[in-house]
Formats: C-alpha cells, structure tokens, sequence
C-alpha cells in the first residue's frame, strides 16, 4: 500500500469519534420511546470521556411534568435537576452530562433543523455535547449520534454524526439507582 494512503487511513481511524452506549442505557430509551409512542420523548445522557470518545452508562428520562408533542416535548426541568445531583452524588463524581437524547417516533433517525439549534445551544454550554435520536416504533428502533465542533476560518459550528456502538456494561460500574433494575 501507497505509503499517503496508510497514513490517510491512520488519520481517519484516529479521528473517527465512537459513542459508546451501555446496552442497559439503549434498552431504556427505547422502552420509554415505546411507553410515549406516538409521542416524542427524551431526557439527559450520564457517562464520562475517554479522549475523544464518550461512553454513555447511565440516562434520565423527561420526567412525570414533561410535556410530550407529536414532534416535541419539553422536559421537566426542576425534576431533571434533582435526578442530576443524585446521579452525581451517587456516583461521587463519576457520572457527567454528556448530553441529551430524545425519540423521533415512526421516523428517522435523522437531526432535524431544530435539532441542530438544540445541539448548537448544548455545544456553547458543554463542549462536545451529545445528542442520541432514537427513531422507531414496537420493536424496531434506530439510534445515532451526533456532536457539533468549531469548524472553518469563523469557527461555525458543524454538526458531525458519530459512530454510535452499544456494549453490556460490568455490573459494577456506577449506575444511577433510577435504572438499577
Ligand atoms: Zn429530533
């Protein structure tokens, strides 16, 4: 092989950024996409960073005030607070906020024009914010994962869509109580 060639392949496998999700954390979101069906709903990813990578192993879900749309929903802030500093609490510090996930019922898992504002919003709060779309409906759901960067001469943000890879988490890693079971 073409010596340009092993060090472009090199450089991309280096770049190419992996989303890591707990099988646990997967099976969640889709058994709450499947409870809200035909209606949207989401929450907020837990987890760490491992370089470049994200390794997702706990969620919180909307919470009993959200409000659930077709193609909406707005999540119960003060309810999503309280999960957050238990989580954090719980986990002495473990678990982070890596970003927000939310569920496209009956469609694509694909970001939608306002999904790209509410990742701009997240990455000017958090670097490297995540958003996970569940697309789907019964037994048959899509993931993905999407991260924005600063980009070009203006430093715009650019929207890339990550490798997403599910995995079964060891037992003893720390797990919000919420999602024990
Ligand atoms: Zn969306």
């Amino acid at each position: 092989m073409d010596s340009r060639v092993v060090v472009a392949s090199l450089r991309r496998l280096r770049r190419r950024v992996t989303v890591w999700i707990a099988d646990h954390v997967r099976a969640k979101i889709v058994e709450e996409g499947r409870a809200l069906f035909p209606l949207e709903t989401g929450g907020v990813l837990l987890g760490w960073r491992d370089g470049a990578d994200s390794i997702v192993a706990d969620l919180i879900g909307a919470g009993p005030k959200a409000l659930h749309g077709r193609h909406l929903f707005l999540p119960d802030h003060a309810w999503q607070l309280h999960e957050l500093r238990a989580a954090f609490a719980d986990s002495r510090g473990d678990l982070d906020y890596l970003g927000d996930w939310h569920t496209h019922p009956a469609g694509i898992a694909e970001m939608s024009k306002q999904d790209h504002k509410t990742l701009g919003y997240l990455t000017r709060r958090v670097r490297g914010a995540l958003m996970v779309i569940a697309a789907g409906a019964a037994d048959d759901w899509t993931l993905g994962a999407w991260s924005q960067r600063r980009a070009g001469l203006f430093g715009r943000l650019q929207t890339d869509e990550r490798d997403l890879r599910s995995f079964a988490a060891p037992s003893n890693w720390p797990r919000f109580p919420a999602i024990a079971d």
